[in-house]
Parts: C-alpha cells; structure tokens; sequence
C-alpha cells in the first residue's frame, strides 16, 4: 500500500479575523501548517504529502514550511470541493494506492488516528474519523421545533478522510464532468459516486480552529506543553564594558544609534548584545563569549556581534532549550536610548525566538558619577532565563 496524503489549506481563514489567514497565524511559536504538515511527513506510513494552498499564498506556504523536507504545492480552485481535486490529481504521478484529505487547520491530529484510518483502509474504499452527538439534537427550520432528531445515527465528522486513491480520484472527476458543485467534504464527493463510506471513532483533540478564540487556545496549549516539556529553568547574568572612542555611531542590541563617539572594540562593540549573550552562555554553563570568540583571532575583528548571539543560541537549541525572557539594562550618560529599544526588540526577537514582551531594555545614567558618569564609556548588565529539559 503506498499512502499520499493531501493537506488541504486554500482557505482565505477571513473568519479568524487575524492580519493573515489562520493556517499561517503562529501557535506554540510554529505556523498552524508546520504541526499538521509534520504529523503527516513523521509518520511512517504516508509516503507523500501533497498541500494545496491559497492563490498569493506561495510567499507564506514558503515561510511556514521552513525546516520541513517538503515543497510539492498546488493552487487550489475556489470551492473546497475545487481545491481537493487539485489536490488529488496533483497525486497522480506518485501513484499512491490511497490517499488521506486532511484540513491544514486541525494541527493536533494525532499519528495513531491517521494509522487508524490507513489500517481501516484495508477493508474499504472510504474511511472517514467522527465523533457521536452527546447532546440531543433538534430539528427546527426558522427556528421553530418540529422534531427530535434520532442523535445515535448522527456524527460529527472529521479528517484525515481515506480513500482508495483510483476511486476517490474517478468520483472527484465525475463530480467535476456533472457539474455537481457544493460537496463540503471528499466523503460527499465519494457517496455523491455512489461509494460506501464508513466511520471510525475520531478524537476530540483533533479539533478545525475556525475562530480567533480556537488559534489563541491552541496557542496557549502549545506553549504550555513547550514549558512543561522543560521544567529545568535556569538564569544567566552578563556584564559587559566598553570605552568611547572617536567616531561617530555607537552600536546597541544590533541599532545603529548616531552619537558623538563610538565604542571601542574588536568588534563592532555591541556592549547590549555582549552583556546578553554572556547571560545566555551563563545560564547553560558554556563559559562567555571569549571562551568561543577568542580576541586573538582575527576572524572577529569588526564583526557584528548577532553571531555571538547566534552561537548561544545554537548552544541552547542543541540542549532542547528555549529562553523564557532577558532583562537587558544600559549605562550610559548619552546617548539617548530610549527611542531606539523597540528597533532593539525588532532585531532581537527573531535571533532570540522569543515575543517582544519576552524582552525587556531599560536604560539608565550614573548620575554623572564614575568613569560612565564622565562619559569614558557604556556598561550593559543583562539576566537571561532559560528553560531545558531534564
Ligand atoms: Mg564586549
């Protein structure tokens, strides 16, 4: 048996209500699209994934799918039902046996109700996940009573929906020849061709976020499971200082600041970044920046300091860290900094992967006393927690 899998994303998601359509929108720090294109890449059965995306969406399917081995996207139609076809006849060339259709925006289907379906394949042509009515169900056309529905028959249905892959295939095309539009989901299509469609037990989990309320839970629940994954937390401190000399900008959380010196340094003297990537090296044991950057090598001369940071980073990633947030204080008599920490916040977030009210600058004067009070120089103390796993 060879299983394709089409994950179907063409929706515009306008009822979300965000800035980009839901299946982009980030959840547990990943677009809505990574958790349901991996649990379909990871498991060992599927052998082909195919998406089919939103027209304008490549630029956002390109971003989202970073770091996934997968690239195969298709435009979908205008309908779903549109979109699925493409989506199945995009599979073609791979020649798969079956074929599951499954909605982008359900990112917490699980690998053993996909095996459940698969392995229900064997016996049928059509394989579809539901759940049965708890509550009772009324039947009321303009909002009037006329009957009590019999809920033991009735599902909630689901995906991945399973197919016999030339079958699903004939019956999307037959639908398309007739003209026969509106099919919601591919098991309408398939009873639409006269197919026997059967039901397996699906999962509450397994839940479409369709309102900003859904993508905001299943972000919370992400985030909670990354935190309680690594209850190891850990805090780093970092101190840095530099001396002014003659130039005529100073380089501060990766902002050009204009001012009437700049700091001296092997490189480009980014006293808040130094200050931070020292807290980050501190929380995880792995000494300080000149432990990984010697001075003496001139490879660093003149660098910008994001490679220091990019190396902690890395180090944290490889012990299956995360930063939980950084405190970032500067000490100066001048510059001004306050008007450039949001374009600090802006560069940092990104390098550290963390939101900007994970990330605090706050600047302070000496009040004109010592060398930093007499303008000599820039001081940056800055704290880092961090969270592993044990
Ligand atoms: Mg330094």
């Amino acid at each position: 048996m060879t299983v394709a899998a089409v994950i179907v994303a063409g929706g515009s998601g306008l009822r979300v209500g965000g800035e980009i359509p839901k299946q982009y929108q980030l959840i547990g720090g990943k677009p809505v699209i990574w958790w349901t294109l991996r649990a379909f890449l990871e498991h060992p059965t599927v052998s082909f994934v195919q998406c089919v995306i939103g027209a304008g969406h490549e630029a956002l399917f390109k971003s989202a799918t970073q770091g996934l081995a997968f690239t195969s996207a298709v435009v979908g139609g205008s309908t779903r039902q549109e979109s699925c076809r493409l989506g199945v006849e995009a599979c073609v060339s791979a020649k798969p046996t079956k074929v599951l259709v499954h909605d982008a925006a359900r990112p917490f289907i699980s690998a053993e109700l996909i095996s459940e379906v698969i392995a229900e394949l064997e016996h049928a042509d059509a394989v579809i996940p539901g759940l049965p009515v708890a509550d009772t169900m009324k039947f009321a056309p303009g909002g009037v009573i006329t009957k009590t529905v019999d809920r033991s028959a009735m599902w909630f249905v689901q995906t991945p929906q399973g197919f016999s892959f030339p079958k699903i295939l004939e019956a999307h095309r037959k639908a398309a020849r007739e003209e026969q539009s509106g099919l919601t989901d591919d098991a309408a299509v398939a009873e639409f061709a006269g197919m026997e469609v059967r039901i397996v037990t699906g999962e509450q989990r397994n839940k479409k976020l369709t309102t900003k309320a859904d993508v905001e839970a299943a972000n919370a629940e992400l985030n909670m499971r990354l935190f309680v994954d690594r209850p190891d937390v850990r805090v780093g401190q970092g101190i840095d200082f530099h001396t002014f000399e003659k130039g005529k900008i100073v380089t501060l959380g990766g902002v050009e600041i204009p001012h009437s010196h700049k700091l001296k340094g092997h490189s480009d003297a980014d006293v808040a970044m130094h200050a931070l990537t020292d807290a980050i090296l501190g929380a995880i044991g792995e000494g300080d920046i000149g432990t990984h950057f010697p001075p003496s090598d001139m490879q660093w001369k003149n660098a910008a300091s994001s490679i220091f940071l990019k190396k902690a980073m890395s180090l944290l990633s490889a012990r299956g860290g995360v930063l939980s947030n950084v405190d970032i204080t500067i000490l100066a008599e001048a510059p001004k900094i306050s008007p450039h920490i949001a374009a600090m916040k802006a560069v940092l977030a990104p390098l550290l992967q963390i939101s900007h009210d994970r990330i605090a600058i706050k600047a302070t004067t000496t009040e004109k006393m010592g060398s930093i009070g007499r303008k000599e120089g820039m001081a940056a103390y800055a704290t880092a927690t961090v969270r592993l796993p044990l």
